[in-house]
């Protein structure tokens, strides 16, 4: 008696193989392709009895191709069985539905296979129904969760000296300073600058008590403060902390601002209870799990940039500081031991062991020409403090007001760089109004 024949469409190469070496091939008659088109015209000469073919081909799918075959004389009576490596439903019964025999999830067995044959030479092999594969079904492990943190920071404005708008900036965002620092329960702001306005009508009222650090008080990180939701709520309490200043204490500071002559609102009539505190470098806050430091910066006034501990995150928080005032050469040329780090060695020592920084870089190196003294870094020396550091990630915030969102692209590209031809291993990204980052 004639050997049964075996068409199998080997698109993914895995098959043909195993099955043709296996112990009882012989009984049958093997012939192997790898597409639709193939096994159509093979089967004009081989004229098989049976065809095991994956359900995808390259140039079509199981499924048509036996449409296809149904239509001809002599494929009435050729049998499929379809492969998959996938347990879909409607892929089951969209074979079952065109007649296949049997529809074989891979991986399989190869002994499997030939019962399967053998069952449908004897005319006994119908399609089970749909079942996922027993691994599937297995009782699993403890099953992965997300984790529970809700520790994070949150840009509100990245923007310094003044707010602005229009749609050369609405990429980067046009909001002035304002940093959220949020641990479960405990809220600590970085300055009101115009990003404050937005988070505050965010913040849940149930959230009673905030703490507000200020840099300095110069308008780009106050000017929100009137428009923060939470001083209108007469169940928050609200402590200010600022650096003690030249002319005014942050009490007196906050009555002008809060005055008929600049704000319908005055000091008096705001509802939330407030709290003024000196905020004084080298004694560290804790707030919940967040512990914040202060060290003084080069910038008009007394000013501060922080130091930020929140699990096991640390980072640098600095908006306003003018480093290597009056360097205008080439960052890459202040090596180690050059003379002018000295100068920073107290600011080195506060930053050490961050993770990550957050610094200004205002001015290009030709703005910086012209601004020199004004309080800002030039990016070039920016690039200095970044690569003595030692420090792997940068966030480049306080953009200046006249870079639009395509400058801030450029700018980021000559970061990038400078960074390389410091030979620093730093990767910089240039922060932006509502950029979160997630701490662990
Ligand atoms: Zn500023
Ligand atoms: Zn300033």
């Amino acid at each position: 008696m004639a050997k049964k024949r075996i068409l199998i469409v080997d698109a993914l190469g895995d098959i043909a193989s195993p099955i043709e070496q296996f112990s009882q091939a012989k009984k049958y008659d093997f012939a192997s392709v790898k597409t639709g088109d193939e096994c159509l015209k093979k089967i004009e000469t081989f004229k098989p009895d049976l065809i095991v073919s994956e359900l995808f081909l390259s140039d079509s799918n199981a499924i048509e191709i036996l449409k296809q075959i149904k239509q001809t004389s002599f494929g009435k009576e050729i049998g499929m069985i379809i492969l998959s490596n996938y347990p879909m439903i409607q892929n089951h019964h969209a074979a079952v539905t065109a007649g296949v025999k049997y529809f074989l999830l891979k991986p399989f067995k190869v002994s499997f296979i030939f019962q399967l044959f053998n069952r449908y030479f004897l005319g006994t092999l119908n399609p089970d129904p749909f079942s996922f594969p027993s691994y599937f079904k297995k009782p699993q492990e403890k099953q992965p969760e997300p984790p529970t943190s809700n520790t994070y920071i949150k840009f509100w404005g990245t923007r310094g000296s003044t707010s602005i708008a229009g749609t050369e900036y609405v990429r980067f965002g046009g909001n002035s300073s304002c940093l959220e620092i949020k641990d479960d329960k405990t809220l600590v702001i970085i300055d009101a600058g115009t990003g404050i306005r937005e988070l505050g009508k965010l913040i849940p009222k149930t959230h009673k008590k905030i703490d507000l650090l200020l840099g300095h008080t110069h308008l780009d990180h106050v000017v929100g403060f009137p428009f923060f939701d939470p001083l209108y709520d007469p169940e928050c309490h609200i402590v200010i902390w600022s650096p003690i200043g030249f002319e005014k204490t942050g009490k007196e500071f906050f009555k002008e601002l809060l005055d008929y002559s600049l704000f319908p609102v005055r000091i008096e009539d705001i509802q939330a209870k407030l709290t003024f505190k000196e905020l004084l470098p080298g004694t560290p806050l804790q707030f919940g799990k967040i512990k914040i430091s202060t060290h003084y910066t080069c910038h008009p006034g007394p000013t501060l940039g922080f130091k930020i501990q929140v699990g096991k995150t640390t980072f640098g928080y600095i908006t306003d500081n003018e480093v290597f005032m009056g360097y205008l050469g080439h960052p890459g040329k202040i090596h180690k031991n050059h003379e002018s780090l000295m100068q920073y060695k107290s600011l080195f020592d506060f930053l050490e062991g961050c993770d990550f920084l957050v610094h200004e870089a205002q001015y290009t190196p030709m703005e910086y020409l012209a601004k020199m003294g004004w309080g800002h870094s030039s990016m070039s020396n920016a690039t200095i403090l970044v690569k003595h550091l030692g420090v792997k990630k940068w966030y480049v915030t306080h953009h200046d007001p006249s870079h639009t969102d395509e400058d801030l692209i450029k700018k980021h590209l000559f970061h990038k760089k400078l960074l390389e031809e410091c030979k620093c291993d730093c990767s910089v990204s240039m922060a932006f109004d509502s950029l979160t980052i997630p701490l662990p």
